[in-house]
């Protein structure tokens, strides 16, 4: 059975219309963008007063970190900085159980999937007991991301995190135990052992989440009418691996060699901290007489499935090589800002065509549209300039350079940076961790989200300034439908087991804060 959505705008090629339908099939693939006048037999489903946009990509999220918002935000000592906010964030590392990460990643993938996100890259890096003793399953942890990202019905790029050492001519530090796999062999077999139960349909659908499939969900009547939302449905989503040596400072040359040539041999993605601290280069200069992206580089470690996460203290003239290479970077503007990291030179980046994803990072806000606006606003406040994204010849394909009257702006020109801020919370961030995901077009999953048109940030706007009202001036309420592949999981603005995600985790919150 074919079935249509019909919202009363749709968001594809870069434009919103009206009176399209998105169809899909059984599978939730879609097969075609159609007039409402030509649909034919399909079951039709009407999202009044909806338009519709293709599902978000958060590309970098550490989801037990959630359990920590609103716990590091006061001044410990004389000098607080991201170094001092990680001493709190490893004392929550080392109090969590196997079942407490498990309900602490479902929250923050709940919230994710409620801002319109349908798939995650989870740089995962808790792997062992809190004194370091490996579980009998030594993907214990990563399969209880897993199973939350299951429940939830996000895709998950399960990025398993290498991590060495504490950094170079450092004491190890007994608080990064669960993180560490000292020897390569030993992090290659288990990201193996991962990898491959994933290929494997029967331990996706059970084994490896090792729980009836139906317990979670409560028991409760359709809403709005949709498909596929009723008592005791599962949504199963799509789940892969990646590699993710943590950053030059906790992975030596020669392990952070080995881990990505295993990686070029499976074309798999790799994800690793760059440059997010001005410490982290020193040191890396101190140790290779290099800096992190010179070091990347002249080694021959980036490539077009590279993502540098942050990449913030780089010099200008370290960017046309970097860019040569093909590998991205995905910026965490929310996290950057409540860490003191710096500000992205987004600008420079897109100016040698280095596309840009983004992502919540430390969730210490979930909202993906506030890290799309920062991008800009933060170097606007940098530079004492607007719309410093706009006109980036990317976007100007086609477009008449001579000035206009902004007035008369056609729609390509009136959201330019709309449209690329956009593109990086979709389209890059799915080629970022390879979901197949990121636009509304035929072959891809039918993964999108809605927005109410009636909703106080986005009243009034035009189909040719919605786009820029929803990233710049949306809230998160104004999302109402998320479907991936081809399934609602949030329907009216509420997810399908929001209530005992959210009990569970207020639970977990009391035992570890009191
Ligand atoms: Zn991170």
């Amino acid at each position: 059975m074919m079935i249509a959505w019909i919202p009363e705008l749709l968001y594809a090629e870069r434009r919103f219309e009206s009176g399209m339908a998105l169809v899909c099939d059984d599978a939730g693939t879609i097969t075609r963008i159609a007039r409402v006048d030509d649909l034919k037999d399909e079951k039709k489903i009407s999202l009044a007063r909806r338009a519709m946009v293709p599902g978000m990509v958060n590309a970098h999220s550490h989801a037990f970190q959630r359990v920590i918002r609103g716990r590091t935000e006061y001044r410990a000592t004389d000098r607080d900085s991201f170094w001092t906010w990680r001493e709190m964030m490893y004392s929550a590392a080392t109090r969590l159980s196997p079942e407490d990460i498990y309900d602490a990643s479902r929250m923050a993938f709940l919230e994710m999937a409620l801002t319109g996100i349908t798939a995650v890259g989870e740089f995962h890096y808790l792997h062992h007991t809190p004194d370091g003793t490996t579980y009998d399953d030594p993907n214990l942890l990563a399969k209880e991301v897993l199973r939350a990202a299951a429940d939830v019905g996000l895709r998950i790029a399960l990025l398993r995190v290498a991590y060495a050492r504490s950094g170079y001519d450092t004491e190890p530090n007994p608080k990064q135990a669960r993180f560490i796999d000292a020897e390569t062999a030993a992090y290659l077999k288990n990201l193996e052992a991962l990898a491959s139960g994933l290929r494997n349909p029967t331990v996706r659908e059970g084994a490896s989440i090792d729980r009836d499939d139906n317990t979670i969900l409560p028991d409760r009547p359709t809403p709005a009418g949709l498909p596929g939302w009723g008592p005791r449905s599962r949504v199963s989503a799509s789940a892969w691996v990646g590699v993710a040596p943590h950053s030059v400072r906790a992975v030596p040359l020669a392990y952070l060699k080995e881990v990505i040539s295993y990686a070029t041999e499976r074309s798999m993605k790799v994800h690793m901290h760059v440059a997010e601290q001005p410490a982290e280069v020193s040191a890396c200069v101190e140790e290779y007489g290099r800096t992190p992206v010179a070091l990347l580089e002249s080694e021959g470690l980036l490539s077009e499935r590279f993502t540098a996460v942050h990449a913030i203290h780089v010099t200008p003239k370290s960017i046309p090589p970097f860019a040569k290479t093909g590998a991205m970077v995905c910026a965490c503007p929310t996290t950057e800002r409540n860490l003191g990291d710096g500000v992205v030179p987004a600008d420079e980046y897109l100016k040698n065509d280095v596309p840009i994803c983004l992502g919540t990072d430390s969730h210490v806000q979930i909202d993906l549209l506030e890290d799309a606006r920062e991008l800009e606003y933060h170097l606007r406040l940098q530079k004492l300039e607007r719309a410093i994204l706009g006109g980036n010849p990317i976007v100007r394909v086609g477009a008449s350079s001579a000035r206009q009257d902004p007035g008369t702006l056609p729609h390509d020109r009136v959201s330019d940076i709309a449209d690329l801020l956009f593109d990086c919370a979709t389209v890059n961030g799915a080629r970022s961790i390879g979901a197949p995901t990121g636009a509304l077009e035929a072959g891809k999953p039918a993964d999108f989200f809605t927005v109410d048109l009636d909703e106080p940030t986005i009243a009034g706007a035009s189909k040719d300034d919605l786009l820029a009202s929803i990233v710049f001036s949306s809230s998160r309420t104004a999302v109402r439908e998320v479907v991936i592949g081809g399934k609602p999981v949030v329907s009216e603005g509420q997810h399908l087991i929001q209530e005992e995600v959210i009990e569970r985790f207020s639970d977990l919150q009391k035992r570890l804060w009191g």
